[in-house]
């Protein structure tokens, strides 16, 4: 009767889970990234850093935790990394300081968050977090985002906590050639994001950057605005960009694939593909997404040599990839 009682416990159990199946995928940008321009150690610190946070994202489903946190938690693992664009490790502007750009939206009930051109906060995604949860604005920028990251007790480091020496000799080999300013490369674009599927069926997105490499005027990007770099909706599906955000921005990149699957019938796959190898690519403008549906399909195009990039699927299996044939 008792042992019963446990098979019946135990079926139940699997069956739930059978039926909420969760799953992440998440990226740390796209761009020139080929084997022979990278070192055995960044190789490693790099694919090291990705397990880590998809690991973390992953454990937040896990334990039946909302998508909202488990993009939040996957991308605070990235912002610490000194490897990607993005909090420790942000790209340099033109005068050598670090201003950072996130976005987070949820796809049950559409309410998003997002900062811009923030400076000093250690974790942008929590800034753009609090937007959404504490605030009726959808984007917050510059100096009043801060204070209302310093009143809502967000931590804040000093500048050169943000700054390696890796982003000083890369702004200044780009001061020293202007002709290198108009390329787009791996070194300058590598903003970091997050989508997930929770037991609940709810979908998230997340994305945080430095944004460009020797940027100036203010230059914001698309990481932080709502359906270009970032978007999620449970009708279709949750994205995060990574690329040449003028170009992202123009094409609303994050909406239209969302919604060439909800009002154009696309799969997540066709939809996520047709942008950013069709529309993008003719055009020339590199980058890549990636994307889940509610059935946790995951869809991870990019128009570049290689994309960092690692999932954990709806049968909990890992992948960690950088280069195109992995
Ligand atoms: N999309 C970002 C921007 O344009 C850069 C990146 O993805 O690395 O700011």
């Amino acid at each position: 009767m008792k042992r019963s009682l446990i098979l019946a416990a135990l079926l139940a159990c699997t069956t739930a889970m059978a039926e909420s199946p969760v799953a992440i995928a998440i990226h740390g940008g796209a761009g020139t990234i080929l084997p022979e321009n990278m070192t055995a150690e960044r190789e490693k610190a790099i694919r090291s850093a990705l397990e880590q946070s998809i690991r973390a994202g992953h454990e937040v489903l896990e334990a039946g935790g909302p998508s909202l946190e488990a993009v939040a938690t996957a991308l605070r693992v990235l912002e610490d990394a000194p490897e990607f664009n993005a909090g420790r490790g942000a790209v340099l502007t033109n005068t050598g300081t670090v201003e950072m750009d996130a976005s987070i939206m949820d796809g049950r009930t559409l309410n998003a968050g997002a900062v811009a051109s923030v400076k000093r906060i250690r974790h942008p995604i929590d800034a753009a977090k609090r937007v959404l949860h504490d605030s009726p604005h959808v984007m917050l920028m510059g100096e009043g985002a801060m204070s209302f990251a310093e009143e809502h007790g967000l931590e804040f480091k000093d500048e050169d906590w943000f700054i390696t020496d890796f982003r000083r000799e890369q702004l200044e080999s780009i001061q020293a050639d202007e002709q290198a300013a108009t390329q787009l490369s791996e070194d300058w674009y590598s903003t970091v994001g997050a989508v997930a599927l929770d037991a609940d069926g709810n979908l998230a997105a997340a994305t945080s950057t430095g944004g460009m490499a020797n940027k100036r005027w203010g230059r914001v990007g698309d990481s932080p605005i709502i359906g270009a770099g970032t978007y999620a909706d449970n009708r279709s599906c949750a994205v995060s960009a990574t690329g040449h955000g003028e170009f992202f921005i123009r094409h609303v990149v994050a909406y239209s694939i969302c919604s060439l699957m909800r009002h154009g019938g696309a799969t997540l796959h066709e939809a996520a593909d047709s942008i950013i190898n069709g529309t993008l690519k003719e055009l020339g403008a590199d980058g890549g997404v990636i994307a889940i549906d509610a059935e946790g399909h995951i869809a991870m195009p990019f128009n570049t040599a290689g994309m960092y990039r690692a999932t954990i699927d709806t049968e909990g299996q890992l992948q960690i990839a950088i280069y195109r044939d992995e």
